[in-house]
């Protein structure tokens, strides 16, 4: 019997509700028959989720009164903790012209891809204002997210769904794109109990990379888990992060303490309650931890630095099984010549940097990986200190093919200024 954490949900297995064989083809072709509505990336990367198990315990999208029990209290109407809404929009002309409990083809709307026929069993408004307020603790149409959901579409469709592709994910990020039962076999074959997940949407540089390395010290082994949906622009692809990933675990890692794999998801920078959402898939794929950082799927000045740390502690006991390994800022200080926290390190003073990379005075040096960024596309040295030069090489090279660089702009807590 697995050691591993269980699955989410009061029936603690894993359910996909992606189809295989004979009944896939048959469905594809049933899909093909019906009525198709339209569905956006963040929702295709949701139905994809649940196909393959890492929202279980979700039969599909959520009709209303999950929705509110989501959005208000973190808590599905069956009592099952879940921190935001999975939810899926139609236009009122699309949604007018569905009976309830006729089946529908949802089609992505980018590739024209059938993803999932959905059993249609409600139809209604939200409150998006509502939502906004107390998923993203703010209704600034500049927020990613906020934009994302009050541009969705009238009327929300709930109802359990069959899911018939898994998009682009297998092909383009082949070897990287893991379901959580592969994920968890690699985990048990490896004779595993407890694995902490690193989260990673930005490259890895060497704050994560002693992030990973404290986990490994105390959990059996760290899976590198990166996002492979859709970021705001400017951000660094996938094939890139990949690449940075596998230099480093290549040459500063034990292999066999360190799985690399990647998800299907949108960031939706929800901060707080997307730390939640990232620990319940992670308990999906068997996970028992969840490192958390300084401002974890967080996005401008939104979040407080930990709040999505102080989150976990209005969990109720026992809703949620992956528990996160909470840590501090992280970096490397110059005095007491080592990677440290402010936590651990009592030198408080700022460490200054030339544009050669050169150290010129103060102690910490407080690099985010927005202000990597801002130093590749202009062209500057990254201090040895914040990257390996491997992976300085493969973001360099990254930058040096981009046609229009993206201008980076800095936020408050992107320039490294320390506030107690
Ligand atoms: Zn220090």
């Amino acid at each position: 019997m697995s050691q591993l954490v269980s699955p989410h949900g009061k029936e603690r297995k894993l359910k996909p509700l992606l189809l295989e064989g004979q009944a896939l083809q048959e469905a594809r072709a049933e899909a093909a028959t019906l009525k198709r509505i339209p569905i956006t990336s963040r929702e295709s990367g949701d139905a994809i989720m649940m196909g393959i198990g890492g929202f279980t315990p979700l039969p599909g999208f959520m009709g209303q009164a999950d929705w509110k029990g989501c959005v208000d209290q973190m808590t599905m109407s069956d009592g099952t903790f879940w921190p935001i809404p999975v939810t899926l929009s139609a236009s009122k002309e699309d949604a007018d012209q569905i009976r309830e409990g006729e089946d529908v083809a949802l089609v992505d709307e980018e590739s024209g891809t059938f993803m999932a026929i959905m059993n249609v069993q409600e139809r209604y408004p939200i409150d998006k204002g509502h939502e906004c307020k107390e998923v993203f603790r703010t209704t600034d149409p500049e927020h990613p997210g906020v934009a994302k959901v009050m541009a969705q579409r009238e009327v929300n469709l709930g109802g359990p769904i069959r899911v018939l592709s898994e998009g682009r994910f297998p092909d383009e990020f082949a070897g990287i794109y893991q379901r959580p039962a592969e994920a968890r076999a690699v985990f048990e074959s490896r004779g595993w109990h407890t694995v902490a997940a690193l989260q990673l949407r930005n490259p890895m540089h060497n704050s994560h990379a002693y992030l990973a390395k404290v986990a490994i010290e105390v959990a059996d082994g760290v899976y590198i888990h990166q996002l492979l949906g859709v970021l705001k622009p400017g951000d660094i692809p996938a094939e890139t992060r990949v690449k940075c990933i596998e230099a480093l675990v290549n040459t500063y890692f034990r292999p066999e303490r360190v799985v690399q794999g990647g998800y299907p998801l949108d960031m939706r920078y929800a901060g707080p309650r997307e730390a939640l959402l990232h620990a319940v898939f992670r308990q999906n794929y068997g996970c028992s931890h969840l490192i958390v950082g300084r401002d974890h799927a967080g996005v401008g000045d939104y979040y407080g630095p930990f709040d999505a740390q102080k989150i976990f502690d209005e969990v109720p006991r026992g809703a949620l099984l992956t528990q996160p390994l909470k840590m501090d800022w992280t970096f490397y200080c110059y005095s007491c010549g080592d990677m440290a926290s402010m936590k651990t390190c009592p030198h408080e003073s700022k460490a200054v940097i030339d544009d050669n990379g050169n150290h010129i005075s103060g102690d910490r040096l407080l690099v985010s990986g927005t202000m990597l960024r801002k130093m590749l596309s202009e062209g500057k040295t990254v201090p040895k200190e914040f990257s390996k030069p491997e992976v300085i090489a493969l973001l360099r090279q990254y930058y040096e093919g981009l046609e229009d660089n993206v201008e980076i702009k800095l936020h408050g807590a992107a320039t490294g200024e320390v506030t107690h």
